[in-house]
């Protein structure tokens, strides 16, 4: 898989690809401009060199007919016999010359060396030829030499006509004049410059020297000068100079590109190496960034592997415990069972049926637990807000407890140092139940001595502090366990040796329902000596003090509630037998059925006061059923049943109508208070 490119790394590379081919060319560029000035400079040198040499060797050619002229002027014009043999070695040594000639002061011509082929020429009048005269007559005047321009020749042929005058015995006698092309020693010099193509061209644009003429390369570097031969007559000659040979331009300019080509390739290659290193960066970071993020998952995958192991550990340790605690009881209210069943008729079942009794509670106690702290754990649980008295309620417990203490041979004692004995406002059940399991901890881990429990309380701004001490002389708890033992499935004693039985949820619920009332729950323990756990609650005062709660239980001991028209409505046969039986009990006899739309049809027919109503039965549920009757007969107080205590599901019997709510399995007591609660007035 390719990894994504960012933008950086193709945008760097390019535009360093760019600004490197930029130097190349702009460096190419100048070179090629440097070479350019270079290559003219050296046209311009090498064609100045030809002016001068031209002009040299023009003047030096025309040197010989000088020194013919001198040696007339010095003998006095006895030359004149002789001047001919000189002439023609001047023309054996010097091919410029093409002919030598006399012209005398007639403008005519005399002599003409060689005289070969130069017939025609004899006796010619130059005064009769239009280009000559003028020029020729005014150089004579002016003793100077004269060049004519390119010529035809009489005689045939091209060539430049050189006079120059001659005086002897003061006199001027006319002037020895010269056919010449100074072809031979340009070309001899020309030699030298095989690069090069020169022309040259006289006052007329007459091409009379030409050299590489048809090999110039370029007219871009041409060299022109203008070649002073006569001022006279203002007589100027031109010449050119160009490059004319192809590798002379391009041997250099060949390699300059050849660089250009050189630099772009490696300005090409300098941004790959710039994008494949930044790319290679690039994927370093990212290895390095993935192996960070790798260690970080391995080491969270780590963490949440011994999480998930202590979990699974917790969970397998919670399960067995779980198991234990649930078989425990089941096996004992069994194996009770098969011994009533076996045994006579005749037998008491009196202490069976205690222990049938105890075991049930430990087991509803265990499966309450776990679904209070799960309501706890979850928000759901909420205070309720009786009138009630801790003092009493201390007492109570107590006095409940005292029985178990003692058939254990243990003592319970209650230390109340209260004279106030406040009535608060509170959730009596929830601080019930935290004392209790205290109570029950203290009995179960205690199996010499006893325990002792303090009850204190304190008024301050119209709220009562309720301090209370449950101490024992039990086994105690280690220090370094003493801060775990409040969470929940914690306990000391674990695993398959436990000697002590229970589901580590009691103190995991007391201290959330403490910190639930605002209170605090703190413990001291030394091993083998014994645990104090003590509970601080604050309680708003409640403006109605209430009555001794002994002389409350004695109003309503006498209450009758035989007339009471009651209907349980289960769809469970020993749900209705139990409810049936305990209602009996309280001296009231219920009708019964085991559905919804009966109920209904009952309750339509009948003037029931007061109606259980299971929430779950199949046809109609009690929700569906309470509604119904409560549309006819609204007065019907109608309890819900059910073994489902979720807040949601009381809440829900309420928005229904129901009155109040009993969770199964059925306490009689609680049974009891809420025929008192509804028809106490009724009765009495
Ligand atoms: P359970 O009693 O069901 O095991 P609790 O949450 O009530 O659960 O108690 C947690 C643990 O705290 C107990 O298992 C026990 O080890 C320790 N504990 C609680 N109360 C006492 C006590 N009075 N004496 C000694 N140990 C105690």
């Amino acid at each position: 898989m390719y990894a994504k490119v960012r933008k950086r790394e193709v945008l760097i590379p390019f535009f360093s690809f760019l600004f490197l081919n930029l130097l190349v060319l702009f460096l190419w560029d100048k070179s090629i401009t440097a070479q350019k000035l270079a290559l003219q400079e050296r046209v311009h040198n090498s064609g100045e060199l030809l002016s001068q040499k031209f002009l040299s060797i023009v003047k030096n050619d025309i040197q010989s007919l000088e020194n013919l002229k001198h040696r007339f002027e010095i003998t006095d014009g006895d030359y004149f016999n002789f001047w001919e043999h000189d002439a023609e070695l001047i023309l054996q040594q010097n091919a410029s010359f093409k002919f030598i000639e006399w012209i005398d002061n007639f403008m005519i011509i005399r002599k003409i060396s060689p005289s070969e082929g130069n017939e025609a020429a004899i006796g010619l009048d130059i005064s009769k030829v239009d280009y000559r005269r003028d020029e020729w007559v005014k150089h004579s005047i002016d003793g100077s030499m004269n060049i004519t321009p390119w010529s035809k020749m009489t005689q045939g042929g091209h060539a430049f006509l050189v006079d120059v005058p001659v005086y002897f015995n003061g006199e001027f006698k006319g002037t020895i004049t010269a056919g010449m092309d100074f072809k031979e020693n340009l070309d001899a010099f020309a030699e030298n410059l095989p690069d090069y193509s020169i022309e040259i061209k006289d006052e007329n644009n007459s091409v009379f020297y030409t050299q590489n003429q048809s090999k110039i390369a370029s007219k871009d570097f041409m060299y022109t000068n203008v070649l002073k031969i006569d001022s006279l007559d203002n007589q100027n000659w031109s010449i050119k100079v160009s490059p004319a040979s192809a590798s002379f331009l391009s041997e250099k300019s060949s390699s300059t590109n050849n660089m250009l080509i050189l630099g772009i390739a490696l300005s090409t290659l300098m941004s790959l190496l710039i994008y494949f290193y930044l790319r290679s960066r690039l994927e370093t970071q990212r290895a390095i960034r993935a192996n960070k993020k790798l260690k970080i998952t391995n080491k969270k995958l780590s963490t949440q592997r011994n999480r998930a192991e202590k979990a699974s550990r917790a969970k397998t340790e919670f399960l067995s415990n779980m198991s234990h605690e649930i078989r425990t009881p089941l096996n004992g209210i069994l194996g009770l069972i098969q011994l009533v069943k076996k045994s006579d008729k005749t037998d008491n079942y009196d202490h069976y049926i205690d222990l049938m009794d105890q075991s049930s509670k430990n087991l509803l106690d265990l499966v309450n637990d776990v679904l209070e702290i799960d309501k706890i754990e979850s928000g759901k649980v909420s205070l309720k807000e009786t009138v009630y008295n801790p003092s009493k309620a201390i007492t109570t417990l107590v006095s409940q407890f005292k029985d178990e203490f003692e058939s254990k041979s243990l003592y319970l004692d209650l230390k109340s140092q209260s004279t106030t004995n406040f009535s608060v406002i509170g959730d009596e059940g929830k601080f019930n139940q935290v004392i209790i399991n205290l109570l029950k901890n203290a009995l179960k881990f205690t199996s010499s001595g006893g325990a002792t429990v303090t009850y204190e309380e304190s008024l301050v701004n119209n709220v009562v502090t309720v301090n209370i001490k449950v101490s024992d002389t039990g086994i105690g708890i280690p220090q370094h366990t003493l801060s775990k033992i409040f969470k929940r499935f914690t306990q000391v004693d674990q695993g398959i040796k436990k000697k002590h039985e229970g589901s580590g949820l009691g103190l995991a619920i007391c201290e959330n329902l403490i910190l639930l009332m605002g209170g605090k729950i703190s413990v001291e323990s030394q091993l083998d000596i014994g645990s104090t756990f003590q509970v601080n609650v604050p309680f708003k005062i409640s403006d109605k003090q209430l009555k001794d709660v002994n002389s409350l239980n004695d109003d309503i001991s006498h209450l009758d509630f035989s007339d009471l028209k009651v209907l349980v409505v289960d769809d469970n046969n020993i749900n209705v037998l139990v409810l049936t039986k305990l209602l009996e009990k309280l001296g009231v006899k219920p009708d019964y059925t085991n559905d919804g739309i009966s109920a209904v049809k009952m309750a339509n027919e009948k003037d029931y006061q007061l109606v259980f109503m299971d929430i779950h039965m199949p046809h109609m549920d009690g929700y569906e059923a309470t509604r119904l009757i409560k549309e006819n007969k609204p007065e019907v107080i109608v309890i819900g049943l059910s073994a489902d205590v979720t807040s949601q599901s009381i809440n829900k019997s309420i928005t229904f109508g129901m009155k109040d709510y009993l969770s199964k399995p059925l306490c009689p007591e609680k049974l009891h208070k809420l025929l008192i609660k509804y028809f106490s007035a009724v009765t009495n």
